[in-house]
């Protein structure tokens, strides 16, 4: 039998508590053998901050993951797409994780569920990976557009879509660097050991209170 295995992959710049809520959420119903988080080298889709540095979200990522208890060894932090360089184009990492295990998964949230089918090579995404999705704004309206949406994807590309019926947890990491660089209190939102780090490497323009 195949391993079951999935991806989740992101910016993580900080990770949050909402990535480790996906994640568990993630865990708990789909059961897989192995799930790889994936912190991007480049990310396409995304504009990154000036004085970004992969090694150091890789870091961040590990320490957040770290502090997940439960889940035994299903779970792994993988450098791929550092060791790949270059723009982290998504199709690439499935393509490879495919190889170990046909039974692939693709663990996102929804902002990156609606706009899949504007990624590099959509069509081979859909082909070699379900999409299992997480609401993460709790916007009115926003289950019409998802179900829009998915119906889309499985008429032109044949998707096999999955959601995750939790409650989301409303927490971005654009608003967790805004609000460190503002020295506000993220305690309740960054893992400990990730803000240790953030404080002892002063990423974000985190200030420190004697500082101020
Ligand atoms: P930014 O605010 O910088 O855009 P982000 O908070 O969206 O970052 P990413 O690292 O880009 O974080 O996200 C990685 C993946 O995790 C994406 O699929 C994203 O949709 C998902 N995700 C991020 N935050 C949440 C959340 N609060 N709940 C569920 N999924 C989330």
């Amino acid at each position: 039998m195949n391993k079951k295995i999935a991806i989740y992959g992101g910016t993580f710049s900080p990770p949050h508590v909402g990535h480790l809520h996906a994640a568990s959420a993630f865990l708990r119903q789909e059961s897989p053998d192995m799930l790889y988080v994936i912190p991007a080298n480049i990310p396409p889709h995304k504009k990154i901050i000036s004085r970004d540095n992969p090694q150091l979200r890789l870091r961040m990522t590990e320490l957040a993951f770290s502090t997940l208890e439960g889940y035994g060894d299903s779970i792994v932090v993988s450098d791929f797409e550092l060791r790949q360089g270059g723009p982290s184009y998504s199709i690439y990492t499935i393509e490879h994780f495919a190889k170990e295990s046909p039974n692939l998964s693709m663990l996102c949230g929804t902002d990156m569920m609606l706009s899949l089918d504007t990624w590099y090579r959509a069509e081979d995404i859909f082909r070699l990976a379900d999409i299992v999705y997480i609401r993460r704004e709790k916007e009115v309206g926003m289950t019409e557009k998802l179900i829009e949406k998915c119906r889309f994807y499985r008429e032109k590309y044949n998707a096999r879509i999955r959601h995750i019926d939790v409650e989301p947890l409303v927490v971005s990491s654009e608003q967790l660097r805004a609000r460190l660089s503002a020295g506000e209190d993220c305690s309740a939102f960054i893992p400990e050991p990730v803000l240790d780090f953030i404080r002892q490497n002063n990423l974000y323009g985190y200030k420190r209170i004697d500082d101020r």
